[in-house]
C-alpha cells in the first residue's frame, strides 16, 4: 500500500488486522504482501488457536481460484503436492458419478470440463502457505481470540481479545470461518444503525436466521483420509484411486477422491435430513464415530461403497452449518471474507475457493497506489458490491447441486427426485450431472479478474468525484 498524500496519519503506516488463519486469512495475507509496499502497511494475523491448524482432509479448486494461485505466483509452491492439468484450457475429467444407492454397480458418468480440479490435502496446502507466510512482513498472533470489536472517535478499531488483551488498527479483515466473531459484531452493529435510520427493509434483512449466526444444512458429513493402499488391496480397479468420484443415492451420497499424489484417499460422505434444514444444531458440530455407524449409513449400497467403508475404521461426522445470504459484508473499515461472509454447503466444492478469490479482489482493492486511511471504507463497500452477490449466488447453487444428488424434491426439477424409483438410473444420472453442471459452469468459463477489474474501476471512478 502506498500513500499519496502528507498529512500526519497518512504518513504513519495503515495498521491491518487479519482475524483468522484459515484459509481465508492465509490467502489474503499473501494476496496483501505480493504487490504491497511493506513499509506502508503494519499486518498483524491474529488466530485463536495456538497454530495453524487444518483437519486432515482434501479440498478441490477449479480453474477460477487456480488463477488466483497462478497470479500470486503460488503454482510452484503446490505443484509437489498435486497433479495441475496439462494442458490447463483442454478438456479434464473432472469427476464421475454414479447411481449407488443399490447393491448393484451402475455406470459412472465422467464428467469433463476445461482444466478439470486439482485436489489438495489440506493439511499440506495450508502448511505451505503459512511457510510461504513466514518469510513476509507479517506479525502472527497465536493463542488470540477476538471477542468483538468498537470503532473508535479517531476510526480506529479496538479489537477486544478473549485473553483480555486489546489491540488497535484501521482496517480488520475477519477471516474468522462460519462462527466470525467480526460478522457477529458487525451484523449487530449494522442492525442498530439501520434501526436508527428507520431502514426497516435492511433491518429484515439482517436479522433473518442465518445472518448473524448460522443455521444447520440439514446434513452432516462422515470424514476422513486413509492410504490408498488399503483400497488398492481390497479392489486394484476401484474408481476412486484414480479420479474423484461422487456416489449418490436418497438423502445421502459420498465424495472420494486421491490427494497427495495419489497416496491417499480423501472421503467424505454426507447424510442428510432435508425437513431439518434451516434449523438449529444444538450438539458438538464435529464428533468421533465409529466403523459400525458408517456401515449402518450406507447398508445395501454398491460393492464400491462398500470396499470404501471397509478402509474406515474411526470416522469423524461433521455437522454443515451455513450461512444465509448476507445483505452486508462489510461496515466502516471492517469487512469479513470467506466463511465469515458465505460459509455455504460442499456441493460445488468452491467454499475455500470462494475465500481465494475475496482475498485475491479486496487484497487488489487495499494495495491500491492511491489507497489512504480514510478511503478505506470505500474501498470495503467495492469489495461488497463486487464479490458478495457472486458468493451468495455459489451458496445457492451449491444448496441446488447438494438436492440434485440426493435427489430432494425440488420446485425447479421434481422429475430428478425420482431416486430409486427410478425405471433409468443411467437417464437420472445424466439428467443430473447435467443440470449440476450448469449450475457449476461459472467455475471454468468465468474469470475472477473480471471482478477485480470491476473493482479498480470503480475505485478509482470513485476517487475522480
Ligand atoms: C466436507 C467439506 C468439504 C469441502 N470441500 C471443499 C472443496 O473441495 N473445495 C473448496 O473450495 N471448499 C471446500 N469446502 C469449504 C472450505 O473448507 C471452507 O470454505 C474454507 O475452509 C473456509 O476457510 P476460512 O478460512 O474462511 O474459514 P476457516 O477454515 O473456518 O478458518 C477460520 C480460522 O479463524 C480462526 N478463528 C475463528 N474464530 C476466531 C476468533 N474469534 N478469533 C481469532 N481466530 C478465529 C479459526 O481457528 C480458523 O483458523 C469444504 C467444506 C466441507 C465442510
Amino acid at each position: 500500500m502506498t500513500t499519496t498524500t502528507t498529512s500526519q496519519s497518512d504518513m504513519m503506516p495503515i495498521r491491518v488486522a487479519i482475524v483468522g488463519g484459515g484459509i481465508a486469512g492465509l490467502m489474503f495475507a499473501i494476496a496483501l504482501t505480493h504487490s504491497s509496499d511493506s513499509k506502508a502497511t503494519s499486518i498483524h494475523l491474529y488466530e485463536a488457536a495456538s497454530k495453524f491448524t487444518e483437519t486432515g482432509a482434501g479440498i478441490g479448486m477449479f480453474r477460477r481460484p487456480w488463477q488466483v494461485m497462478k497470479r500470486l505466483n503460488l503454482v510452484d509452491l503446490v505443484k509437489g503436492m498435486t497433479n495441475v492439468p496439462d494442458p490447463e484450457e483442454d478438456l479434464h475429467l473432472a469427476f464421475k458419478v454414479t447411481k449407488s444407492d443399490e447393491p448393484t454397480s451402475k455406470e459412472h458418468l465422467e464428467v469433463f470440463i476445461p482444466f478439470g480440479n486439482v485436489t489438495l490435502h489440506r493439511v499440506e496446502f495450508q502448511t505451505a502457505l503459512a511457510h510461504y507466510l513466514e518469510q513476509k512482513a507479517i506479525t502472527t498472533h497465536f493463542n488470540k481470540r477476538l471477542l468483538d470489536y468498537a470503532v473508535q472517535e479517531d476510526g480506529s478499531i479496538l479489537l477486544n481479545f478473549k485473553d483480555g488483551s486489546t489491540e488497535i488498527c484501521d482496517v480488520l479483515i475477519g477471516a474468522d470461518g462460519i462462527h466470525s466473531a467480526t460478522r457477529h459484531t458487525m451484523i449487530k452493529l449494522a442492525t442498530e444503525e439501520a434501526q436508527a435510520a428507520g431502514n426497516d427493509e435492511l433491518v429484515k434483512q439482517l436479522t433473518r436466521p442465518g445472518v448473524k449466526d448460522p443455521v444447520w444444512s440439514g446434513t452432516a458429513c462422515y470424514r476422513c483420509v486413509f492410504p490408498a493402499e488399503k483400497l488398492r488391496e481390497l479392489n486394484p480397479n476401484h474408481g476412486t484411486l484414480t479420479a474423484p468420484i461422487n456416489y449418490i443415492g436418497k438423502d445421502r451420497h459420498i465424495v472420494c477422491f486421491p490427494v497427495s499424489r495419489g497416496t491417499m484417499i480423501n472421503f467424505v460422505g454426507f447424510v442428510s435430513h432435508p425437513d431439518k434444514e434451516g434449523t438449529i444444531w444444538e450438539g458438538k458440530t464435529v464428533e468421533q464415530r465409529t466403523h459400525e455407524d458408517l456401515v449402518a449409513a450406507y447398508q445395501g449400497w454398491e460393492p464400491e461403497v462398500e470396499q470404501l467403508v471397509k478402509c474406515i475404521d474411526a470416522p469423524s461426522m461433521w455437522t454443515i452449518n451455513t450461512l444465509k445470504a448476507l445483505p452486508i459484508c462489510s461496515l466502516g473499515p471492517i469487512t469479513v471474507i470467506g466463511d465469515a461472509a458465505h460459509a455455504m454447503t460442499p456441493h460445488q466444492g468452491s467454499g475455500a475457493g470462494q475465500a481465494i478469490e475475496d482475498a485475491y479482489v479486496l487484497a487488489a482493492l487495499l494495495t491500491h497506489p492511491s489507497m489512504t486511511r480514510e478511503k478505506i471504507p470505500q474501498a470495503l463497500k467495492i469489495y461488497e458490491k463486487v464479490r458478495l452477490p457472486h458468493a451468495n449466488e455459489i451458496q445457492r447453487k451449491s444448496r441446488e447441486n447438494g438436492k440434485l444428488y440426493e435427489f430432494v424434491p425440488s420446485e425447479e426439477y421434481p422429475h430428478l427426485s425420482a431416486g430409486a424409483k427410478t425405471a433409468d438410473p443411467d437417464q437420472l444420472v445424466k439428467e443430473i450431472v447435467d443440470v449440476a453442471k450448469e449450475h457449476w459452469q461459472w467455475a471454468w468459463t468465468t474469470d475472477v479478474e473480471t471482478e477485480k477489474e470491476e473493482a479498480i474501476r470503480l475505485l478509482e471512478e470513485g476517487l475522480k468525484a
